[in-house]
């Protein structure tokens, strides 16, 4: 607890009582001659001057009193300093305050006292001058007047020695320091009218060669600076601005060598009451070493920057509680911004959507979790909207006194290429592995369209298309304008859309040069223009508008073969895709190529299939066939009795046909006969032919009176109608011979003969006519 009172300035006041110098300090003839002016003055047996410490009174001066200083606790004086009011004690063992200090009880003690405050600056009352009695007494007024007056006049000498030791001090440095103080004059004419004499060292020039008046200031300034300070001086002196400040270089002569010297140049301008500027102060500041030194550390960061920009690394640093990124100039080169943009960048505006919390994550893990410095691979916007990719590393720097994240610095690696790289050969091998999958299909499967729809969505979404298309080009489109189409595929989602179609044979117009140039000359072709409609045109099916596309030739051996179209990309074709897709290229068009051979070989195998089970002038079955079919019908009789006929037909007088209208109108009225029979067959009947001019009918499921009525209606419809051939009118007619099979045949020759027997009483009862057996 403090044993006495207390100013409430009290720290302020003890810093300015240290300020002045005076504790402890030799005895001042000036101080002592007043204390014993107003000791006689006021009839006291002592007067003083004391200053109040952090614990002591001390006594500037002293009249009466033996003791240098007393502890503050039993000072009448601090009173005073505390209340900052005159102080008068008439008798000292009457007050509470004073009754049982040391000073008062002891043998010709205090008992009376008067102090006034000594008051610097309105507020700081360092101390009093006093007087103190042995006996009790008053003081009249007058007499505290002349207290108060001497103790202000105490604080007022106080006050100017201080201010005056001060300016001295300033003085002297300011002579001896790198500043050297001008003044111009405004009228008439604006020149130097003052000049310090330090300017020799601070300028390289003598006071008086400045003020002389055929030398102009601005002509000892280096031309690279000389406008701009004219400008901004000019400027002060219309009274645009009220103070300039500006480095530039001064051109010297030392020891006959031109040198450069760096100044920084502050100059205020003097007003008058209406505004009216009457002169320009300047101080001139030699700084040259701050200013080489500014210079080096910027060459120096420069150099840094240099290195770091070309192996790709830019600096950053974040201030986490405002969220504001520095970044370095070339930083900003890198994301296109020039220094001129004036961006605020923030991590949320530049990262990549998708990286954001991933981002944020890994900056957690460092500032408040285990990681003991940030890395992360993210994305950062470009200027132009396209994204780089950087590997960033950083630590925090700095945390405020409760221990939050301040500040946070790293550098950012410019990996673009890298990631490019590692995407490129990620790509390759989901190609590889594409195509892989794409052969194994095809040998399973030997179904090139099913591999189309499988390849075609996955290579559009590697190149971020949304329309996708594999033509086939025939052997017989020697002009290249038509294509049979194996694949096509509208959006990303593998429909199947179009794969019935597709397997009716979908097939392309091609009328366009673009496509076929890709198919005469073989080579791929970026389009990043729109590509017209007449290109490619896909009856019936209508695509959407093709915005760019990338058509690529396939290949089998050195010839095309058909082509592959990937249209619509969201993002822009680059080169490199063609060595990407290259061996999914060559895969199409090889197993297209083998596609078409298996469709060759099929249509041999078939050929060679038909022309030995037909025969080759009606197209109807061969007599081989025909006695198959029997055979398997027989044995079917045998197991179930199923009822099955069989009719033997014969052309009548068919020699004279030939022998009339010649051989080729016999041939054209066996066809014919075919023709017309068959009309009047169901599919499950057979009709084949077993030599010359005789055929034969099977007939399963058919008793012997169902099948006379077919074959008279067969009959009648070869009789009815004349057959024509060339201008030629010809009658034809048949006799039909036909029979059931019946459980007694031991054989299907007795079934046969039974035919042929009916056959020949046809022929006998004058022909055109049927006769059951
Ligand atoms: P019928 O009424 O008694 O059967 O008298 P037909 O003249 O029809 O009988 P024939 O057996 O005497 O003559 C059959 C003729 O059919 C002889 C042959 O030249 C002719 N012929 C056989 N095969 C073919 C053929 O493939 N094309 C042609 N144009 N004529 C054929
Ligand atoms: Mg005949
Ligand atoms: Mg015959």
């Amino acid at each position: 607890m403090q044993q006495f009172p207390v100013p409430r300035n009290e720290a302020a006041r003890l810093r300015l009582l240290h300020e002045l110098e005076l504790l402890d300090t030799e005895a001042d003839p000036i101080f002592d001659r007043i204390t014993l002016l107003v000791k006689e003055l006021m009839s006291a047996d002592a007067a003083l001057i004391s200053l109040i410490d952090d614990q002591r009174q001390w006594f500037k001066a002293k009249v009466g009193f033996n003791e240098a200083e007393t502890p503050r606790k039993v000072s009448f004086c601090t009173h005073v300093v505390a209340s900052g009011k005159t102080m008068v004690v008439e008798d000292a063992t009457e007050d509470e305050r004073f009754c049982n200090n040391p000073y008062v009880v002891s043998e010709d003690g205090i008992r009376a006292y008067a102090g006034a405050p000594i008051t610097l600056y309105g507020e700081f009352h360092l101390g009093t001058l006093c007087v103190i009695c042995n006996q009790p007494r008053q003081f009249t007024a007058a007499e505290l007047r002349y207290l108060e007056t001497f103790a202000d006049w105490i604080a007022v000498t106080i006050a100017e020695r201080f201010e005056i030791d001060n300016h001295r001090a300033e003085r002297e440095v300011l002579a001896q320091g790198p500043v050297c103080a001008v003044v111009w004059r405004i009228e008439p004419n604006v020149h130097l009218s003052y000049v310090a004499e330090n300017a020799s060292r601070v300028l390289g020039y003598e006071p008086d060669y400045l003020l002389r008046d055929d030398v102009n200031y601005e002509s000892i300034v280096h031309p690279d600076e000389r406008q701009e300070l004219l400008d901004r001086m000019q400027r002060l002196i219309d009274g645009e601005q009220d103070a300039l400040e500006m480095d530039y270089r001064v051109l010297a002569k030392h020891q006959g060598k031109s040198v450069t010297r760096w100044v920084h140049h502050y100059a205020r301008a003097d007003k008058d009451h209406l505004g009216n500027v009457l002169r320009v102060r300047g101080y001139l500041l030699d700084d040259s070493k701050g200013k080489e030194l500014e210079l080096k550390l910027q060459e120096a960061n420069d150099n840094f920057d240099i290195a770091l920009t070309a192996g790709g690394f830019f600096t950053w640093s974040w201030l986490i509680q405002s969220n504001h990124l520095e970044v370095s100039h070339r930083w900003q080169e890198f994301l296109g911004y020039t220094v001129g943009d004036k961006k605020e960048f923030n991590w949320s505006d530049l990262v990549h959507p998708e990286d954001l919390a991933f981002l944020q994550a890994k900056l957690n893990d460092h500032i408040k979790g285990p990681a003991s410095r940030f890395d992360a691979r993210f994305r950062l916007r470009h200027k132009d909207g396209h994204y780089a990719w950087v590997h960033s590393v950083g630590r925090l720097i700095e945390r405020d006194a409760q221990g939050r994240a301040v500040k946070m610095t790293g550098i950012h690696h410019d990996i673009s290429e890298q990631v490019a790289n590692e995407e490129f050969l990620h790509q390759q091998a989901a190609i590889l592995e594409l195509v892989s999958h794409v052969q194994h299909e095809f040998m399973l499967a030997k179904d090139f369209s099913e591999v189309c729809d499988y390849a075609l969505p996955r290579l559009m979404k590697m190149t971020h298309t949304s329309v996708g298309f594999v033509g086939e080009l025939p052997a017989e489109s020697r002009k290249c304008n038509l294509l049979l189409v194996h694949g096509l595929q509208l959006g990303i989602d593998g429909d199947d859309t179009y794969s019935k179609l597709i397997r009716q044979g979908l097939e392309v117009e091609v009328a366009g040069d673009v496509v076929k140039k890709v198919l005469l000359r073989g080579e791929p072709e970026f389009c990043h223009e729109p590509i017209s409609e007449l290109e490619l045109s896909f009856k019936p099916v209508t695509l959407p508008p093709l915005k760019n596309g990338l058509i690529l030739p396939l290949y089998f051996k050195r010839e095309v073969v058909g082509l592959m179209v990937l249209a619509n990309t969201t993002h822009t074709f680059e080169r490199r895709l063609l060595s990407l897709l290259r061996p999914m290229l060559d895969t199409l068009g090889t197993l297209m190529h083998m596609r078409r051979m298996d469709q060759e070989r099929v249509a041999a195998v078939n050929e060679l299939r038909r022309l030995a089970t037909t025969d080759e002038l009606t197209g109807v079955v061969n007599r081989r066939v025909f006695w198959e079919a029997i055979e398997q019908r027989y044995d079917e009789f045998m197991r179930y009795q199923t009822p099955v006929t069989v009719a033997i037909i014969d052309l009548d007088h068919f020699k004279r046909v030939n022998d009339t209208y010649g051989h080729a109108a016999g041939d054209e009225v066996l066809r014919e006969f075919c023709r017309r029979s068959k009309q009047q067959l169901r599919e499950i009947d057979l009709l084949g032919r077993l030599g010359g001019e005789e055929f034969a009918i099977l007939l399963p499921y058919t008793e012997a009176a169902d099948a006379l009525l077919a074959l008279e209606r067969i009959r009648k419809a070869i009789a009815a109608q004349p057959f024509q051939f060339d201008d030629e009118v010809i009658e034809v007619t048949i006799s039909v011979g036909l029979t059931e099979l019946r459980a007694e045949d031991q054989k299907i020759d007795d079934w046969m003969a039974r035919a042929d027997e009916a056959l020949y009483h046809a022929k006998e009862k004058g022909r055109n006519q049927s006769v059951t057996a």
